[in-house]
């Protein structure tokens, strides 16, 4: 009688307030991403072009939340993923984008946009299209429940490497000795 077909794991994964840094660790994980995709297939991510997020197993997301988009894409993956895993600093605790978190957003958005060196006549954009900046970034688990956590700016390849694998051996991800960092 022949094996069963052993189902994919479906991942879902994207970037909000983050710098793709995080995904560029993913793909450092080098050829080891064949044995991988064996195993799984991607649904939403900067991987695929899949615009929606579909009923997933696992979702990943790196960057917190910086506008009203950011809160809506992590509802979104909350309600469609399974296990939700916030990958690096910026997820985490906010990272680099909540150095803003100090200032007043309208001061930020004039500095930037109108009182800079150099600017002259400077608008602060207000398409309705654009998402509505929130006034501080916030990290992910203060809006959503977070099943696990990859710390690191950005996490290393391994770190990533090993949570795969525990998740496709049913085991809860422990990244142990060596693998956690923070920088
Ligand atoms: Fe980029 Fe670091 Fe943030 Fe990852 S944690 S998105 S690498 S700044």
């Amino acid at each position: 009688m022949d094996a069963p077909v052993r189902r994919k794991l479906k991942v879902a994964t994207t970037s909000l307030a983050g710098c793709f840094g995080c995904h560029m660790s993913f793909l450092d994980i080098d050829e080891r991403l064949f044995e991988l995709l064996e195993l799984i297939e991607f649904d939403r991510s900067p991987f695929t072009d899949i615009k929606e997020v579909g009923e997933c197993d696992v979702g990943i997301i790196e960057g917190g939340l910086c506008n009203a988009e950011n809160v809506h894409v992590l509802r979104e993956f909350r309600a469609r993923c399974r296990t939700l895993i916030a990958i690096g600093a910026c997820a985490i605790n906010g990272g680099l984008p909540a150095q803003r978190n100090h200032l007043s957003l309208p001061l930020i958005l004039q500095e930037v946009y109108q009182t800079s060196l150099g600017l002259a006549n400077g608008l602060i954009p207000n398409d309705p299209e654009l998402p509505l900046p929130l006034n501080k970034v916030h990290p992910l688990h203060e809006v959503v429940e977070i099943d696990y956590f990859i710390p690191g700016c950005p996490p290393s390849a391994d770190a990533i490497w090993k949570v795969f694998t525990d998740l496709l051996s049913g085991s809860q991800p422990d990244l142990g000795h060596g693998l956690i960092q923070y920088d």
